[in-house]
């Protein structure tokens, strides 16, 4: 199936659009001062864009005294990306436009017990009838941006987790998509997706090193530093999940002990919440580790509206939670912390007010500077953003640029990102 997929185009090609998103309506002249390119290469850009539809001319400068400057602007509508956040409670689609405007989300359930095969279906069924509904030509869709908790194998599209179930485990989901659907997809972490659709929706300071702690099911994070995202060696970084908080404690899926996700995490809240008389029959809740999200959503409700045994599971959560993001902002420096993902939807500000407490008394550079903790702007399809913009991103960068080591980096992964994103004004 064709679609818009864009030709191998040079990096200046990038770097020329992602200016006049960011400014909505710029001047050559002023994307050369921008851009640091020469004028004629804005020239020569800026000519290729118009052809190829992605840019038009849109009126004149106010006169500073000499010839009025023609101004450009995005055709938002010439293309459009797809965001898919996957795990096995939930699953968001998002599509945004090529100015990284929001244009129609659902949101669905998860994966299930399904396979993946099976899930990868549903989910393009469901992307097919959220394209047909927001009246998006499939022609102008240059891929979907699939995101997943980790670890993950970015070369090959591969989760390596036994989660959502262990026939995940190896099971080549890029390339499953990829066929179903006829679009290419680009897969990453959903914890790092979401630290960016903050960023792109202007929910931080752009200049900020900030982190997103991400929580669905589990518990992931990403951060970000004056527009870049920080990635490590193979994209499987910032897992504070996973970050022990007792060497003595219960052993964990990912083969440490006393993960942070084992305590603060909503599977363990909801284990907990079984332990103290009444409350599961009090809350209604519902068996089956799919209803995951919603039974955590019961407690969290429950706490919010001052039920004490309720409050004080998510009390106890916030706290583990607090404690690990002391740990983030003594590695990082960080000057903010953002919260995002279904799980911090309605007893988040629980979490703030309990995670700023602890960062305030205990912060290792609290008499430097204050570190903010805020709720994300775009809550629960945060990641979905993220990985729409990650794909529309990724059109700056050639499809299968390779490492010197000779891995292909495929694209959207370390080197796409690697460059400093530029929010809308
Ligand atoms: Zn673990």
């Amino acid at each position: 199936m064709s679609t818009a997929a864009a030709p191998q185009r040079p990096l200046t090609h990038g770097v020329v659009l992602d200016l006049i998103r960011a400014a909505r309506r710029i001047s050559r002249v002023e994307l050369v001062d921008a851009s640091g390119l020469t004028g004629a290469t804005i020239t020569n850009v800026v000519r290729d864009l118009i052809d190829e539809g992605l840019v038009e001319e849109a009126g004149h400068a106010e006169s500073t005294g000499g010839k009025r400057r023609t101004l450009l602007r995005l055709r938002a509508r010439a293309r459009f990306t797809v965001g898919v956040q996957l795990d096995r409670s939930s699953c968001t689609i998002v599509i945004i436009d090529l100015a990284g405007q929001l244009v129609a989300r659902t949101a669905i359930g998860g994966a299930g017990y399904r396979s993946p095969h099976e899930t990868l279906c549903m989910v393009a069924d469901h992307v097919d009838s959220l394209l047909d509904s927001a009246g998006v030509d499939r022609h102008r869709v240059l891929g979907i941006g699939l995101v997943s908790h980790g670890p993950q194998n970015l070369d090959d599209g591969r989760l390596l987790s036994l989660s959502p179930m262990p026939q995940w485990h190896g099971f080549p989901i890029v390339a499953d998509l990829e066929q179903i659907t006829g679009l290419p997809v680009l897969l990453d972490n959903d914890a790092t997706a979401a630290a960016i659709g903050e960023f792109w929706i202007g929910g931080v300071d752009p200049a900020s090193t900030y982190a997103c702690i991400y929580m669905a099911s589990g518990i992931g994070g990403g951060v970000v530093s004056g527009g870049g995202v920080y990635r490590g060696g193979t994209s499987n970084s910032v897992e504070i999940g996973h970050v022990s908080l007792d060497i003595n404690g219960p052993e964990c899926s990912c083969g440490n002990r006393g993960c942070l996700e084992d305590y603060a995490g909503p599977p363990a809240v909801i284990a907990k919440a079984h332990t103290v008389p009444g409350l599961a029959e009090r809350l209604r809740f519902t068996a089956g580790e799919t209803e995951t999200l919603t039974n955590f959503a019961r407690i969290a409700r429950a706490a919010v509206a001052g039920d004490a045994d309720a409050l004080t599971l998510i009390r106890d959560s916030a706290r583990y939670m607090a404690h690990s993001a002391i740990s983030l902002t003594s590695l990082f420096d960080l000057d903010a912390v953002v919260l995002a993902g279904q799980s911090f939807a309605t007893a988040g500000s629980i979490y703030v007010e309990a995670m700023q407490a602890e960062l305030d008394r205990a912060g290792f550079a609290r008499d430097v500077h204050p570190v903010r903790v805020t709720l994300s702007k775009s809550g629960a399809d945060a990641a979905a953003i993220g990985g729409a913009v990650l794909v529309l991103r990724s059109e700056y960068t050639p499809r299968d640029l390779r490492r010197p080591d000779g891995r292909s980096l495929r694209y959207g992964s370390s080197r796409a990102t690697a460059l400093p994103l530029t929010a809308p004004s």
